[in-house]
């Protein structure tokens, strides 16, 4: 009779007890994802200590252990810009990306969209061989591929279409199942002939609605600014989150139902997922945490290898190129500031140098300015710099010209460059320019005359009106030049020879 009792009492308890905990019933299905966004180098940064894809890859495989519903995704902007895609391979070809999707191949990423810089690629055709090169599976609502004659169609992948959303189905312990939508979206940054956007705010509302109908959680993969993001996330609660990308820097925010995440470039941290489905509510829960990938981490092999094989091809073509990549050019006391939120947005010391070495090209101008988005490092160089390192701030390279404009045009440009483009790649970084005390500006100490004849020296790049609100660059008078003399010696006119001759006459940064 008293052993009843209490076997009653024992089974009351338990049963109260695992009421308590959803996460341990044999229903809930757990699934992981693994976020990665704006990734452009395949090998570790700051001398080895941080990033890496191969740790990644080592991560990756750690959460497929956990748990085998595990998928990752990388929220746009890997194929451009890098140094090695800059490069060309053995056979002539541009490594354009080729370097990104191989590796991630090796990593066995799952899902990614379409950042602004996959439009970087030179032509429809070249993005659509890498696209097909890539086992990994793209997903996108917006943007599709523009023909000749302005027909649009979706991009494709293997000859399939590029979907706008994907169904995930995980299962449980005991065979429940959650069905998850993924869609992607980008931001309408990069005006290239062969892409054409549809409404990003339309679109991850409409497919939204329509993923709902036909899953249990629905999530996206956004390519958008932050701002963007958080007006989306507001007029778009149905979301649990928004995978983002384009930043740069890592952050977190909650919109009500919706989490919006971003890890820092380059992965030198990436977001965990840890997701929750109780069949029973139908509610889905996400722990997510943002985790440091850096040199305590070790190298999943498979993926090691293919990034040790683009590391040694890549030397020896810059040695063909005509560089030394191991030529110490000089020695930095004080770190040279070329992170990107950094650098678009605040003159910067390597700005400057770099703004001052157009000035050893071409003296005598009134003013030196350069898009800040020519630098492409996204980190900070100090002790001993090599020509690989300049290869890698400025991938793209390209001459520098002199502009010629009156001082209305001027007072504007500087306008633009200076404050309506912060936080842009077409934020400017400049020597010779300053603004007086009563806020007008100034080019070599003195204000601009509105009627005054002024000659600016900038990236051609900058100069043909390629960068965001300066089209009107283009339409101005402009001098071009092959080569220069400093210090006695010939320097090609690109903006890589001209830094590295300055730096070698500088010796050291204090
Ligand atoms: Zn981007």
């Amino acid at each position: 009779m008293k052993n009843r009792w209490l076997i009653l009492i024992l089974l009351t308890v338990l049963v109260q007890w695992s009421c308590h905990l959803p996460q341990t019933t044999r229903d809930t299905v757990n699934f992981t994802v693994l976020q990665m966004n704006d990734v452009y180098e395949i090998s570790p940064l700051e001398g080895g200590k941080s990033a890496g894809l191969a740790r990644v890859a080592t991560i990756l495989k750690e959460l497929e252990a956990e748990n085998p519903n595990t998928i990752s995704l990388l929220s746009g902007d890997f194929l451009s810009p890098s140094l090695m895609g800059m490069l060309e391979d053995k056979d002539g070809e541009k490594i354009a990306g080729r370097q990104m999707v191989e590796t991630l191949n090796a990593l066995g990423l799952d899902y990614v969209t379409f950042g602004n810089h996959e439009f970087d690629l030179k032509s429809g055709e070249l993005l659509q061989k890498r696209i097909d090169q890539s086992d990994f599976l793209y997903v996108c609502s917006n943007a599709f591929r523009k023909y000749e004659n302005g027909d649009t169609e979706p991009f494709t992948q293997k000859g399939n279409p590029v979907p706008p959303y994907v169904v995930e189905t995980f299962k449980s312990a005991s065979g429940k199942e959650v069905r998850v939508g993924i869609t992607g979206v980008v931001l309408p940054f990069n005006r290239q002939p062969y892409v054409h956007y549809t409404s990003f705010e339309e679109n991850l509302a409409s497919v939204g609605k329509e993923m709902a109908s036909q899953t249990d959680v629905i999530l996206a993969i956004t390519h958008l600014n932050i701002d963007q993001d958080i007006d989306m996330a507001k007029k778009n609660q149905d979301y649990l989150v928004f995978f983002g990308g384009h930043d740069h820097v890592n952050m977190r925010h909650q919109i009500g139902n919706t989490l919006i995440t971003k890890a820092d470039a380059n992965a030198k941290t990436i977001y965990i997922h840890r997701f929750s489905y109780n069949p029973k509510t139908g509610k889905t829960s996400v722990r997510s945490e943002l985790k440091k990938i850096d040199d305590t981490i070790a190298d999943e092999p498979e993926t090691r290898k293919v990034v040790k094989e683009w590391e040694g091809s890549v030397e020896d073509i810059i040695e063909e190129m005509g560089y030394k990549p191991d030529e110490e050019i000089l020695v930095a006391k004080t770190a040279l500031v070329c992170t990107e939120y950094q650098i678009r947005g605040e003159p910067t010391n390597f700005g400057i140098i770099t703004a001052k070495s157009f000035e050893k090209a071409i003296p005598g101008a009134d003013a030196y300015v350069l898009n800040s988005g020519s630098m492409r490092l996204d980190d900070n160089l100090q002790g001993i710099i090599t020509e690989y390192d300049i290869l890698r701030v400025y991938p793209y390279g390209g001459p520098v010209s002199r502009v010629h404009m009156n001082g209305t045009d001027l007072a504007k440009v500087l306008e633009i460059g200076m404050v309506t483009n912060k936080g842009e790649g077409g934020y400017f970084q400049t020597w010779k320019v300053d603004k007086s005390a009563g806020g007008k500006w100034m080019v070599s100490g003195k204000e601009i005359e509105p009627s005054k004849k002024y000659s600016v020296i900038m990236p051609q790049f900058l100069a043909s009106g390629k960068e965001s609100n300066l089209e009107m660059l283009g339409d101005m008078p402009r001098d071009e030049f092959e080569k220069f003399e400093i210090n006695g010696v010939e320097v090609i006119n690109d903006v890589r020879d001209i830094v590295i001759a300055y730096m070698k006459e500088l010796k050291v940064f204090e």
